[in-house]
């Protein structure tokens, strides 16, 4: 290893390990490593193995100040060759049980590789806010560590406040008819930089009529540690989410936000890891050249994420209202999408729909979402999907299904103006008329008009001399280097 090469800062990047979580921190990832930091990517051996499949065995050989390092899960073995994303609440419990004396372990085995002079000393954590463990570890080390909650400023904001709700009497819901009697219309509005939201838009973990269930207790957990961090990161920027920010910034003295990270990607594309992804599917690109052949934003996008499930019921409707739509579409669907069961669409809806709608297992999204050929995209609206269409400035329809998603979904529809939200007991009437007024009905202009807005602001923010691009400097001046 040469001089310089042993010199460099050292980064160790610990991702939850579900694809959401891995995206986006394997993003920082590459951003820490244009900035010249030797990065170790941890991966838990499940998703690697995934990754590897995906990708090819030798894709990941051989980068330049750039590997992955491995920890167990500690998971049974029974999902050893699955390819699906593993029950987040069995994940939840595994992580916090079990990953923190392999963690120790690699850390000790990276300093051992830097006393032979293979790579550099170990400077900074950067983690998953869920990977608690690894705070334990960075305090046992003395290295500084950056937590990284993968979500929204906004659940962000929410998380902050899950004591707080159950101290008004808000919550636990008295009983299961809470959840359909009205009850959750309740506006939250004293949260502060938070406001328009309801009870139901709160990330449904929160909305329990059981305050000890497991998830609650976990997220209070992550929340509570985050003041442990040296630094917290987001994956958001002051323009779109200022107010929130304002009232987090009084309550995380070293907060950055330094998003949105494909903008900032985008600003460098001949980096030596430009073509190095980290889907654990494997991308099908017929899709690229499928839309190659369509007309300029004609095509609706569908597509629900890495762990959306529905019920064979509303895939249906789903199918039937884009069918009838008479729109474009490309619609990807997992093999695990529908619950129950393998997803069955009949040959009607085929030959109806043969003509202008491709169906496929997984794709590149962040492509696909930049083709010139998409006009809109049917979303969950996890929060790297979101992420994603405003980056692309495409406008969204949003079905949000779980955990942060509906936090996301008011957000982008009430404050942002850039989506149009589809009822939870989807009906194909409404995705038929909906999917037309977002490609060419006069909200779904303004809509795009929006976007489009925002895509140019997250642009600006993300170039040198930007607000994200400012954070960034100054997380890495004022923490990640500290100790360097
Ligand atoms: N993704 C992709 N291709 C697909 C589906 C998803 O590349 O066919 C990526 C997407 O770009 C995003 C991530 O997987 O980066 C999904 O994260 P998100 O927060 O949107 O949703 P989650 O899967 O966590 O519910």
């Amino acid at each position: 290893m040469s001089n310089s090469s042993v010199r460099k800062p050292h980064a160790v990047l610990t991702p939850y390990p579900a694809q959401g979580h891995i995206n986006p921190l394997f993003r920082l990832a590459k951003l820490l490593h244009l900035r010249g930091f030797h990065i170790t990517f941890v991966n838990t051996e499940y998703n690697h193995k995934r990754l590897l499949n995906s990708r090819g065995p030798k894709a990941l050989d051989g980068l330049p100040d750039f590997h992955f390092e491995t920890i167990p899960d500690g998971l049974s073995p029974t999902y050893a060759d699955a390819d699906v994303t593993q029950d987040i609440e069995s994940l939840c419990r595994s992580v916090r049980e079990n990953c923190l004396q392999p963690f120790r372990e690699l850390l000790v085995k990276l300093n051992d590789s830097f006393t032979a002079g293979l790579i550099p000393a170990v400077t900074c954590l950067v983690s998953d806010a869920g990977m608690n463990f690894t705070i334990q570890a960075a305090e046992e080390h003395a290295l500084p560590i950056v937590l990284f909650p993968s979500a929204s400023a906004c659940s962000l904001m929410f998380n902050m406040h899950i004591r707080a709700l159950f101290q008004k009497g808000l919550l636990p819901l008295k009983d299961e008819s809470y959840l359909t009697n009205g009850y959750l219309e309740t506006e939250v509005d004293w949260i502060p930089g938070v406001k328009n939201f309801r009870l139901k838009d709160l990330p449904d973990f929160i909305r329990t009529t059981n305050p000890n269930n497991f998830m609650l207790e976990f997220f209070l957990e992550v929340a509570d540690n985050l003041h442990r961090g040296s630094a917290i990161v987001l994956n958001t920027s002051d323009e779109l989410e200022g107010d929130v920010l304002n009232a987090l910034y009084s309550m995380f003295p070293s907060l950055y936000p330094i998003g949105p990270f494909p903008s900032f990607l985008n600003q460098s594309p001949q980096n030596q890891l430009a073509s190095l992804g980290s889907n654990l599917w494997k991308e099908d690109t017929k899709c690229i050249e499928w839309l190659k052949a369509k007309e300029p934003k004609s095509v609706v996008y569908v597509n629900f994420g890495s762990i959306t499930v529905m019920s064979p019921e509303h895939l249906l409707e789903f199918a039937w209202g884009l069918a009838n739509s008479k729109r474009p579409f490309l619609w990807i669907i997992r093999p695990d999408l529908v619950t129950g069961g393998s997803v069955i669409l009949s040959s009607e809806f085929v030959s109806e729909t043969s003509d202008r709608g491709l169906i496929a297992n997984w794709c590149p999204q962040e492509q696909v979402l930049n083709h010139p050929s998409i006009g809109g995209f049917l979303t969950h609206c996890g929060w790297n999907s979101i992420i994603e269409s405003i980056c692309a400035g495409v406008p969204m329809l949003c079905w949000p299904f779980f955990s942060d998603q509906p936090t996301n979904c008011r957000y982008i529809c009430n404050e942002c103006g850039i989506g149009i939200k589809i009822d939870t007991n989807v009906k194909r009437e409404e995705v038929e008329k909906q999917v037309n007024e977002l490609m060419v009905g006069e909200k779904g202009k303004k809509m795009r008009q929006k976007v489009m807005e925002l895509k140019k602001r997250a642009d600006e923010d993300t170039r040198p001399g930007g607000r994200s691009y400012m954070n960034l400097d100054k997380l890495i001046d004022e923490v990640l280097l500290k100790q360097h």
